[in-house]
């Protein structure tokens, strides 16, 4: 984590000029742009840095691991009921019962044996997570995801073996490629699925992402600075 300590003034700045961004691309692909939710990516960043989006009104956060999860945001909880809580980053069966204690939406279920374990787990605590499935759009074999040509059939193994609800999809694109691409093929995989969530677009390329459909987008160092 970050020791650098966060500048509550610039945070405010930041997730203002980030949301004034994402409503001017709504706007220009002709989208409501309270169809878009900023999930702000507090990963790495400390308890003063959640604080100051916290008061800036910011309430949907997204972290990628489970235990600087469990760290940070029960606190956070406990005095603002509204927050929701995104998994952004890959899950291990053997996390899955905390992940589901503790998230109210994971973005990355990308596999039958996680499939089975969080309909285990979601079978025994309520309420439920929403989920997303998380497509590898690149098909690059380092990274986490169902690849684009087993989507159809992970998404309906979950819906129709493991009777999980499926919510939408997430999709992070190879760095190096135009990502407009995997955002277009990602919303085809969305379509043809009957899914209406698509979160997609970082810092680097999230006004792309709307113009392309996203429903979320998932900004961390525009908001909190570099990690
Ligand atoms: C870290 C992360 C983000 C945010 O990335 P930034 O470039 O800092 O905005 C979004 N999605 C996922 C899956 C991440 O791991």
């Amino acid at each position: 984590m970050t020791d650098v300590a966060a500048d509550p003034a610039a945070i405010a700045a930041n997730l203002a000029e980030v949301r004034r961004r994402i409503a001017a691309a709504a706007r220009a692909a002709g989208r409501d742009p309270a169809a878009v939710t900023l999930v702000a990516v507090s990963k790495g960043h400390g308890a003063d840095a959640v604080a100051a989006a916290l008061d800036a009104g910011q309430r949907v956060f997204g972290e990628n691991r489970v235990q600087e999860a469990e760290a940070k945001w029960p606190a956070f909880r406990r005095d603002h009921a509204d927050i929701e809580l995104h998994l952004i980053g890959p899950l291990q069966t053997n996390k899955a019962a905390d992940a589901v204690a503790l998230f109210d939406v994971i973005e990355t279920l990308d596999r039958p044996r996680l499939a089975a374990k969080l309909a285990q787990e979601i079978a025994r605590q309520k309420p439920a997570p929403r989920l997303y499935v998380q497509v590898n759009t690149g098909d690059e074999p380092q990274k986490a995801g169902v690849t684009p040509t087993a989507a159809d059939a992970f998404i309906a193994a979950c819906r129709d073996e493991h009777r999980l609800g499926i919510a939408g999809l997430m999709c992070v694109p190879p760095i190096d490629e135009e990502p407009s691409l995997h955002f277009a093929l990602l919303a085809r995989i969305a379509a043809r699925n009957g899914l209406e969530v698509l979160s997609m677009g970082m810092s680097a390329d999230y006004e792309v992402a709307v113009a392309f459909g996203a429903t979320h987008v998932r900004v961390g160092t525009a908001i909190f600075g570099p990690r």
